[in-house]
């Protein structure tokens, strides 16, 4: 009972995110161009992860946590005003960047910290280049002050500090780079590794 409600959820949150010519997420800006390209082409690839157990457990870790969020703004223990799961996006001449942030508080005297959680089953190399750069790039498309990054894993909770942002110019270098994959593990673990033809092993 409990498991079907879980693929259900994932299954309508990867059916609402209907890929747009022109409009790019903040995740399509920080990994391999080419999956923007295959989720286009091969849709039924992607559905198949919401059957992820991984993903689904990162899902549930992500709920738990925003809840915990709010339980602290609501008790004091956090100063400010709570906005979970925050949508924006902005625009680069004829490209629209969307995103969407775990969290945004935002204090009394108008500074907006960002939380973006992350779960792993490994505690090795945190922060990861990807996601300091998926949060530099929130700080610039929420205008954030700055933002915690926050790993759960078995071995150690973790949180850094983002202060730094992207630029509109490195915004535009990331959507105008060909490198394929972006970064050197990153056909290990994709979904399209088993018809593409720029895998590197
Ligand atoms: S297999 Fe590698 S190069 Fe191909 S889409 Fe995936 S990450 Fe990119």
């Amino acid at each position: 009972m409990i498991q079907e409600y879980l693929y259900k959820l994932k299954l309508d949150d990867i059916k609402k995110h209907v890929r747009v010519e022109n409009e790019y997420y903040v995740t399509d800006l920080v990994r391999c161009p080419l999956k923007r390209e295959y989720e286009v082409k091969y849709p039924e690839l992607i559905l198949r992860q919401a059957y992820d157990p991984v993903l689904l457990m990162g899902d549930i870790v992500h709920m738990g946590l925003e809840s915990f969020i709010e339980k602290l703004v609501k008790e004091g223990y956090i100063k400010g005003k709570a906005h979970i799961e925050v949508e924006g996006s902005k625009k680069l001449g004829d490209i629209v960047i969307k995103g969407r942030i775990d969290a945004i508080i935002e204090r009394e005297d108008g500074e907006r910290i960002g939380i973006e959680i992350k779960s792993s089953r490994r505690d090795i190399g945190l922060p990861h280049q990807h996601h300091v750069l998926q949060v530099k790039i929130y700080n610039w498309l929420f205008d954030l002050n700055k933002s915690i990054l926050i790993y759960l894993t078995p071995d150690r909770i973790v949180e850094y500090t983002i202060s730094e942002r992207v630029g509109e110019d490195e915004v535009m270098e990331l959507l105008k780079s060909t490198s394929t994959p972006r970064w050197d593990w990153e056909c290990q673990y994709c979904i399209f590794s088993i018809l593409c033809p720029k895998k590197k092993s």
